[in-house]
């Protein structure tokens, strides 16, 4: 039947011998798996196509209520190339690609996948043409929270809304006010680190050129995102350790 779609590539795994399983989300039907059998006879092409965070036209043939399909062919629509020589880029990409994997996996009116697709895509994009990791990964963290109604509070303290804050903790999903920080004993926190975290979270890709003016340094901020995915999103987040210590280098 020769059915296509088009689909970004979260992940690659090795699958018995000689073969891979890609790991696509699609538009069209959330999350799909292609198996390609024999790699090593594909030219270096095709195994480019097939590379992840590159955006591919598949085909293969589809069928009802399968998630699972043999590849036929591939072709790449977006590739970055980037990603593959930056070491923090890739990682970063890792990142990103762990929480679109996971924050898709149960999506049944298929909103999420639309959602998750674009904003992964966006943000690789960016990392492919060199913009700052950190702000990229920052923002994309906090619109996955959002979007998964597990963001940060950010307008006022966490337990009694009011405005006036001093403090932030994962654990308690915010900012705190002096009074409830003081009754959890959770340490006072610069303002300015507020006021960055708050524009963090409230910041779209597209405000992309106003972060980099103003945020000197988010990796801060991207530990406490990662706080808020283990705790509240339940995910252990694999690729984020390796990203963490290897952007600090930097
Ligand atoms: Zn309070």
């Amino acid at each position: 039947m020769n059915d296509k779609v088009t689909g970004l590539i979260l992940k690659q795994d090795d699958y018995r011998e000689n073969s891979v399983l890609i790991h696509v989300l699609t538009k069209e039907y959330g999350k799909i798996v292609f198996t390609a059998a024999g790699m090593r006879k594909y030219t270096s092409k095709n195994a480019r196509s097939l590379m992840p965070y590159t955006e591919t036209e598949f085909t293969y043939d589809h069928r009802e209520n399968r998630t699972f399909f043999r590849l036929r062919s591939a072709s790449p629509v977006r590739m970055h190339r980037h990603i593959y020589e930056d070491l923090n880029a890739g990682l970063a990409a890792g990142v990103l690609a762990e929480i679109t994997d996971s924050m898709t996996y149960d999506d049944p009116d298929g909103r999420n996948s639309v959602f998750f697709y674009d904003l992964f895509a966006k943000a690789l994009d960016m990392l492919d043409e060199g913009k700052r990791t950190d702000i990229i990964t920052a923002v994309f963290m906090a619109n996955a929270l959002n979007r998964a109604g597990m963001g940060p509070e950010v307008d006022g303290c966490v337990i009694c809304e009011k405005a006036q804050v001093t403090a932030l903790s994962a654990e308690e999903g915010g900012f705190l006010c002096q009074e409830h920080a003081a009754a959890l004993a959770v340490p006072a926190y610069p303002v300015e680190a507020l006021r960055q975290f708050r524009l963090l979270n409230k910041a779209g890709l597209e405000h992309y050129d106003i972060l980099a003016e103003t945020v000197a340094d988010a990796w801060n901020d991207i530990d406490i995102l990662a706080d808020f995915f283990r705790l509240h999103a339940g995910m252990k987040l694999r690729s984020y350790d390796l990203f963490k210590r290897m952007g600090s280098i930097e």
